[in-house]
């Protein structure tokens, strides 16, 4: 906090590729894992055009979005804690990634579900990161899937998808132009 925000997005990146290490994406091209919260953050930054929104009063709200995006899975999927992050990057981004990590004292088929449930109730930073992350998910599924995944699975991740992104839909014109773009490409896969 009061670092020009480039200074804080390099530093995020840092974090997350260390957090992130000798993790890889489950596609057959096994991508690095960093890259995924990196095309997170890049979405919100050039796809939806965050920075260039005229209401400077959601600037913080914004950048908060932007590097949490980037933290997002790191939580969740690494050693790293909320500790870790509120002490590099404040409340405020601590507070948005801890909306994108899942509630591990739930099961997986709980945990699907909560995803659907406490998607409405999140911030607008928060929702602006879960709709951005399910973005970047269901394009990487749409053009690698991974070995281990049947049709069907990838199907109920679409649709489960599909339910997750409706509570949350109205949070920002482009991620719901984006997210429509995704389900009319999924008629194909039918
Ligand atoms: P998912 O099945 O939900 O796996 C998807 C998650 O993996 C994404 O949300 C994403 O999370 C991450 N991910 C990593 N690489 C990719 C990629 N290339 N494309 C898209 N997502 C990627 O998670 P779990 O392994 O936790 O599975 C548990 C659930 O899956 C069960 O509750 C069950 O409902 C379902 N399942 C269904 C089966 C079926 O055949 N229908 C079989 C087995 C399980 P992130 O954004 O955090 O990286
Ligand atoms: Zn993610």
């Amino acid at each position: 906090p009061g670092e020009p925000f480039e200074s804080r997005l390099l530093f995020a990146a840092e974090v997350a590729a260390f957090a992130h290490r000798g993790q890889t994406r489950k596609n057959r091209q096994a991508a690095p894992y960093i890259n995924h919260p990196l095309n997170v953050a890049g979405i919100l930054l050039r796809e939806v055009g965050l920075l260039e929104d005229g209401d400077a009063s959601r600037r913080p709200a914004h950048e908060d979005a932007i590097l949490a995006g980037i933290l997002h899975d790191v939580v969740e999927d690494t050693d790293f804690t909320l500790d870790h992050i509120r002490l590099y990057f404040g409340d405020s981004v601590a507070k948005v990634v801890d909306e994108a990590t899942s509630n591990t004292a739930l099961s997986k088929s709980d945990r699907k579900l909560d995803q659907i449930t406490s998607g409405p109730m999140k911030s607008y930073p928060g929702r602006l990161v879960k709709l951005a992350d399910k973005v970047s998910n269901l394009r990487d599924l749409l053009l690698d899937q991974p070995r281990t995944w049947s049709a069907e699975r990838v199907l109920a991740y679409f649709a489960w998808s599909h339910a997750v992104c409706a509570g949350m839909r109205g949070t920002h014109p482009r991620l719901d132009a984006l997210l429509d773009d995704i389900w009319q490409s999924t008629i194909t896969l039918e």
